[in-house]
């Protein structure tokens, strides 16, 4: 295990964590440590987040509006 960076600075202005549940699994994910997968269209009404694993089951479409999933490390880019 790395330590990795410090924990409550980032470039974003984030406080420190932030984490979101995976839907099939229920696991919760440290968005800006792991690999985190979401459906832009569906994260507001059903919080569609996923593991990496489950996104990989999922081939990466979103099991709700049938979308593309994309990693959520990819907005505010
Ligand atoms: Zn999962
Ligand atoms: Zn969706």
């Amino acid at each position: 295990m790395s330590v990795g960076k410090a924990k409550g600075i980032n470039t974003h202005g984030h406080l420190g964590w932030v984490t979101k549940r995976c839907r099939i699994c229920g696991k919760l994910m440290d968005v800006t440590r792991q690999i985190v997968y979401k459906c832009p269209n569906c994260e507001k009404k059903y919080g569609a987040y996923f593991c990496e694993a489950d996104a990989k089951i999922l081939h990466y479409k979103c099991p709700y509006c049938k979308g593309q999933l994309v990693l959520f490390t990819e907005k505010g880019k």
